[in-house]
């Protein structure tokens, strides 16, 4: 059986028949791979709790798709959310009040064109992880390197999450802006406290 690139994030993975995302456009085999991390972060609560956000945000900006309305929204929503616990110190729950609080405006964002190259660590690292602690380490360096690849987007990312929460500026997980300044309307210039 001979090997392939994946479409999204290159991951050089086994020529295989399955299904594959609509606009997550990966190779079979790595939408395989995913499914199966997936399934280990459903099933271990703690890794859910610790990992799971910026899983689901790497896998969907390494395999951004093409220009389509769905894909202009996931890959912004989810590099917004990268974005907010990477560089603003957001706890994953407040992350998600993000994504929820982003996807909720029609026509909000614009394509964001995918760089050449989408970050050094792939899903596949994550899968061949060998425990949970090691798993932990490999999605957050996973993370890091898709949020790293995607820096010539940086500065529109970083607008998009200020006007959505009006809170980049929160340094950390102990004083994480509420939902209340998550759901601030968008443009007023408040900030969080
Ligand atoms: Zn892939």
């Amino acid at each position: 059986m001979k090997d392939s690139p994946c479409i999204g994030c290159g991951a050089i993975l086994r020529d295989i028949e399955g299904p594959v995302h609509d606009y997550m456009e990966s190779s079979p085999a790595c939408w395989s791979i995913y499914s199966d991390v997936l399934a280990r972060e459903y099933g271990d609560p703690e890794l859910f709790t610790r990992v799971h956000r910026i899983t689901v945000d790497s896998f969907a900006a390494q395999h951004p798709g093409r220009a389509s309305a769905q894909s202009i929204q996931s890959v912004a929503v989810h590099l917004i959310s990268l974005c907010a616990i990477l560089e603003a110190g957001a706890s994953n729950d407040w992350a998600t009040k993000v994504i929820r609080e982003a996807v909720g405006v029609k026509g909000r964002f614009a394509w964001l064109q995918p760089p050449k190259f989408l970050g050094s660590l792939t899903v596949s690292d994550v899968w061949r992880a060998n425990g949970r602690a090691e798993h932990e380490r490999i999605v957050k360096e996973w993370a890091s390197s898709v949020w790293v690849a995607w820096s010539g987007h940086h500065g529109t990312i970083r607008n998009w999450l200020s006007s959505i929460a009006g809170a980049i500026s929160v340094p950390n997980q102990s004083s994480e802006p509420t939902l209340s300044s998550v759901t601030s309307p968008a443009g007023q210039g408040s900030r969080h406290p």
